[in-house]
C-alpha cells in the first residue's frame, strides 16, 4: 500500500492542541506513559503466547530500550511486545475516537494546567507531542510480517504507510524532541542521567528491563523490576507504593489507603490493593472497566478482571498473584473457577475489615472516602446479601441530630429509651428533605430522622429493614407511631370528636380527590402545615415511584397515597363556611400543596398558579369590605 496522508478526527486535533500548547512543566511524565505502553505491550504478547506459542521470536527475552541522538535531538523507545496492525494503528492512535478522547478535549480548560491526567483518559500515547514536534512510529504485529510506519507533527494530519519492521515483532516510537530551550523547557530528554532518573523515579517496578547503553557502549538496565507486590510491606516505602499506584491506574493523585497482604492457607496469593483518592473522570458511566489486574506467579494475565471483585466496590484498584491457578486461564474459565472465587470473597473481607478499620480510626479519612465512593458501596447492600451486615455498619447517613453523617450504630446509641424505630425521610435533597413538613412532630418530641437523599437509599432501607432489633421506620409512610400508649387513649377520643366535625370537609375533599387519593384522614403528623400525603406501609414511596419513573419505568396504576389533614389549621375551619365550588377549588390547591410538599412535580402547574392567583383576588377583595 501506498503512503496516505490522512486528518486526523476533530476531538484528537482539539486534544493534541491541548497537549501541544500546554505549559505545563512536568513534561517528563510522557515517558511514564509510553514506557508503560511498551510494558503493556510485551504483557499482551507473553499473555498470548501462554496458547499461542509460535507468536514468540526465536531466542525471544522481552525488554524495553531506550535509544538517544543529542545531535539530531531523538529519543527512541523500542519494545518487543505484541505490535499493532495497521488497522489497528489506525484505530487506536488515529482516526476512531476513543471515549477518553471526547471527555480530555471536553476537559480542555482544565487539561491545559493539569495535562498529566491524560493518562487516565486512555489516550497517553499523545503525551509525546507534548515533547516532540514529530513522532514517528514502527510497529508490526505479532504473527505477521508485514510493518506500519505511522507519522505526524501533531497538526491535523498523519501519515500510514507499510514498511518492513527490521527488528521484526515490536514497536518502536522515535520522538523528534522540540529545540531545547533553556528558559522554558527544563530537561533535555536526550541526557542520558536524566533519562536514568526518570525512569527509576517512575517506572523502576516495570517487570521487564529497560536498557540503554551508556557511555561505553555497553548496555545497562535502568530499573530494578521488583515486583513490588511479593516484597515485605516493612521493606516498602511510602513513595514506592504511590508510585505503582500511579502506574496502575495512571492516577496522578496519591491513593487514599493501601492495602498491601498476603494470604495463606488453603489458598496462596499476594494483592496490593489501593483505594483512591478521587473518581476518575469516567466514574460511573456504562462502559467503565473495573477489577484487578490478575497475575499467576508473576506473570500478568489480565488488567481489569472482574471476577475478582464485585461491581460495588468497583471503586478498588490493585493486583492479585496467585501462585495457585493455572497458567492456562481464559476468562471465559476464571467465571467458574472455585479458586478464583475464593480469591474474591478474600479480598471483599479484606477490604470491608479495612473499611471498618479506617472508619474506628481515622474518620476524616473515612468521611472523604464515603463522599467519593459511599454510593457505590451502599449497592452492596441489596447487592451481596452474604455481607450485608459487614456493610451496614459502615454506612454513613445525614440526620437531623447533627451536621455530621451519622452511622446506624451511632443513632441506635442516641435512641430515647423507648423507642423502638430508626426513623428516616427519604427525598431529593438535603434541603428538601431537612425542611420537610414531616419532619414537623418528630423534630416536637426530639426524635433524630436519618434525611436520606441519595438514590440508592431507597433500595439501602428496603434491604436493611432493621438494625439491632431497631426496624427501620419511614416518616413518610400511615402508622407512624409516636405517642405512648396513653397518649394515643387521649388522643383518640379528640380525633374521634375532630372528625365528626370536619366531616364536610373530609367528605368534599375525599368525593374531589377521588381519583387522586385513596383516602383522607384526620392525623397529627403535622403541626404548622395543613395537609400531606403519605404512603401505605407496603407501597413504593412517593421518591421510589419518581426514581422509577426517572429510570424510565413508567407505574402503570400510580399508586395512590393517602392525604392526611391536620385538624389544628385554621384553613379547615375557614373551609367550612365557604361555598361548594370554593371547597373543591380548595381541596385541588391542598392536594397541589401536598404533592410539593412530598417534593413530586404538579400535573398542572398553570391550572395551579391560575387558582393561587384567584384565590389572591378573593384575599384583597374581602379585605376591602
Ligand atoms: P492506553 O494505553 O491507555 O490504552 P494510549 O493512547 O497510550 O492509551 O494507547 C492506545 C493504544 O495503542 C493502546 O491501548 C495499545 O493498544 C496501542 N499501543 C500504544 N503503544 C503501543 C506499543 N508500544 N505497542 C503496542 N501497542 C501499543
Amino acid at each position: 500500500m501506498a503512503k496516505q496522508v490522512q486528518n486526523f478526527n476533530a476531538e484528537i486535533k482539539q486534544l493534541l492542541d491541548i497537549v501541544i500548547h500546554s505549559l505545563y512543566s512536568h513534561k517528563e511524565i510522557f515517558l511514564r506513559e509510553l514506557v508503560s505502553n511498551a510494558s503493556d505491550a510485551i504483557d499482551k504478547l507473553k499473555f498470548q503466547s501462554l496458547t499461542h506459542p509460535t507468536l514468540l521470536p526465536a531466542d525471544w527475552a522481552p525488554a524495553i530500550r531506550l535509544e538517544t541522538n543529542p545531535e539530531q535531538r531523538l529519543l527512541k523507545i523500542i519494545d518487543n511486545g505484541i505490535g499493532m496492525s495497521q488497522e489497528e494503528v489506525t484505530e487506536f492512535i488515529g482516526t476512531i475516537a476513543r471515549s477518553g478522547t471526547k471527555a480530555f478535549a471536553q476537559l480542555s480548560q482544565e487539561m491545559k494546567s493539569k495535562p498529566e491526567l491524560i493518562g487516565q483518559f486512555g489516550v497517553g500515547f499523545y503525551s509525546a507531542f507534548m515533547v516532540a514536534d514529530k513522532v514517528t512510529l514502527h510497529t508490526q504485529k505479532a504473527g505477521t510480517s508485514e510493518g506500519t510506519v505511522w507519522e505526524s507533527t501533531g497538526d491535523g494530519t498523519y501519515s500510514i504507510d507499510s514498511v518492513p519492521r527490521p527488528d521484526g515483532t515490536g514497536t518502536t516510537l522515535t520522538l523528534h524532541l522540540k529545540e531545547f530551550k533553556t528558559d522554558d523547557e527544563v530537561q533535555d530528554f536526550t541526557d542520558a542521567w536524566n533519562l536514568k532518573s526518570l525512569i527509576k523515579k517512575y517506572s523502576d517496578f516495570i517487570a521487564y528491563p529497560i536498557k540503554m547503553k551508556n557511555d561505553k557502549g555497553e548496555e545497562e538496565t535502568l530499573n530494578s523490576q521488583k515486583a513490588l507486590w511479593l516484597k515485605s510491606p516493612s521493606e516498602i516505602t511510602k513513595e514506592e507504593y504511590k508510585e505503582f499506584y500511579q502506574h496502575l491506574t495512571h492516577d496522578w493523585n496519591e491513593p487514599l489507603k493501601t492495602v498491601h497482604y498476603k494470604a495463606e492457607g488453603t489458598m496462596e496469593f499476594n494483592a496490593l490493593l489501593y483505594l483512591p483518592n478521587k473518581k476518575p473522570f469516567n466514574y460511573n458511566t456504562r462502559d467503565t472497566e473495573f477489577g484487578l489486574s490478575l497475575y499467576i506467579k508473576r506473570v500478568f494475565i489480565m488488567a481489569d478482571c472482574k471476577e475478582l471483585l464485585p461491581p460495588y466496590l468497583r471503586f478498588v484498584k490493585g493486583l492479585v498473584d496467585s501462585a495457585d491457578l493455572s497458567l492456562n486461564v481464559s476468562r471465559e474459565l476464571l467465571q467458574q473457577d472455585r479458586q478464583v472465587t475464593q480469591i474474591r470473597k478474600n479480598v471483599v473481607n479484606k477490604v470491608l475489615a479495612s473499611l471498618k478499620d479506617m472508619l474506628t480510626k481515622d474518620r476524616n479519612q473515612y468521611e472523604s472516602f464515603w463522599n467519593e465512593f459511599g454510593s457505590t458501596l451502599k449497592e452492596g447492600m441489596p447487592g451481596d446479601p452474604a455481607n450485608k451486615e459487614k456493610i451496614q455498619d459502615l454506612l454513613l447517613f445525614h440526620t437531623t441530630s447533627s451536621d455530621k453523617m451519622t452511622t446506624l450504630d451511632e443513632y441506635v446509641s442516641r435512641m430515647k429509651a423507648d423507642q423502638k424505630h430508626i426513623y428516616y425521610i427519604t427525598g431529593d435533597s438535603l434541603s428538601q428533605v431537612s425542611n420537610s413538613p414531616y419532619l414537623e412532630r418528630l423534630k416536637e418530641k426530639g426524635l433524630e430522622v436519618l434525611l436520606l437523599v441519595d438514590p440508592v437509599d431507597e433500595w439501602v432501607v428496603g434491604s436493611l429493614e432493621n438494625y439491632k432489633e431497631k426496624t427501620l421506620q419511614s416518616i413518610m409512610k400511615e402508622g407512624l407511631e409516636l405517642d405512648t400508649e396513653d397518649e394515643k387513649k387521649q388522643k383518640e377520643e379528640e380525633r374521634k370528636h375532630q372528625t365528626e366535625n370536619l366531616k364536610p370537609v373530609l367528605e368534599t375533599l375525599k368525593k374531589t380527590l377521588d381519583s387522586n387519593v385513596k383516602d383522607v384522614v384526620i392525623s397529627d403528623r403535622l403541626t404548622s402545615t395543613p395537609v400531606c400525603l403519605v404512603s401505605s406501609a407496603h407501597d413504593p414511596s412517593a421518591h421510589m415511584q419518581r426514581l422509577m419513573e426517572q429510570m424510565g419505568g413508567q407505574y402503570k396504576n400510580p399508586v395512590k397515597r393517602i392525604m392526611e389533614i391536620n385538624p389544628n389549621h385554621p384553613v379547615f375551619e375557614k373551609m367550612m363556611k365557604a361555598s361548594p365550588e370554593q371547597q373543591s377549588q380548595w381541596a385541588e390547591i391542598l392536594y397541589a400543596q401536598a404533592l410539593l410538599t412530598e417534593g413530586s412535580n404538579l400535573p398542572d402547574p398553570v391550572k395551579f398558579s391560575q387558582q393561587i392567583a384567584a384565590l389572591m383576588v378573593q384575599a384583597a377583595e374581602s379585605t376591602k369590605h
